[in-house]
């Protein structure tokens, strides 16, 4: 395992894992090595643990077949007639109306919902289950009753689909997957 120290004005001493095999330590300008590997020991069982979740993480993503470009394009096309089907179905249950509808390819997010009601969906959500599909679209379309993630706006979309959480599941579980076959990994 390869560990860099990184010594700055902080107060602390923090360990990061972004590979599974590399440590990264953030420490304090006056702390010495000792006290640092000290430090690094103290958190081994957290260490080793969140190495191999990263490995089964990385193994996981190294199974996704990245589509083509042809294969992509042709999501944007269903999508935007799916996902534009879904949003005119789901927004007079949820009692709302809707600006643009956009279908991009992001890394980050799943869709989002402007002040105006403009709406953007990740393209990749259509190798996703269909309920899932339908969740984020509930979901972006709540938004326009509250713009948060309060206990309000999830009373929302609990009240149009009971068992969303099951979809945000799905997304936790398997959501870096499809994000992948878009993107690569
Ligand atoms: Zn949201």
């Amino acid at each position: 395992m390869d560990i860099e120290i990184i010594r700055s004005k902080r107060k602390s001493i923090a360990i990061q894992l972004k590979e599974a095999d590399k440590i990264t330590v953030r420490a304090p300008l006056r702390v010495s090595d000792k006290e640092i590997m000290a430090f690094v020991e103290s958190k081994m069982a957290w260490i080793i643990s969140n190495s191999l979740k990263l490995k089964m993480k990385q193994e996981k993503l190294d199974k996704v077949r990245l589509l083509s470009d042809q294969e992509i394009a042709e999501l944007y096309k269903s999508a935007k007639v799916i996902i534009g089907e879904k949003v005119r179905q789901y927004a007079p249950i949820v009692g709302v109306t809707y600006g643009r509808i956009t279908i991009r390819k992001q890394k980050s997010r799943w869709g989002s919902c402007s002040a105006k009601g403009n709406l953007n969906f990740n393209v990749a959500l259509m190798r996703a289950p269909e309920k899932v599909l339908d969740y984020v679209v509930v979901h972006e379309l709540c938004h326009r009753l509250e713009m948060n993630h309060s206990a309000r706006f999830y009373k929302e979309v609990r009240r149009v689909m009971p068992d969303y959480e099951q979809a945000e599941r799905w997304l936790k579980v398997h959501g870096d997957e499809i994000m992948a076959e878009v993107h690569g990994n």
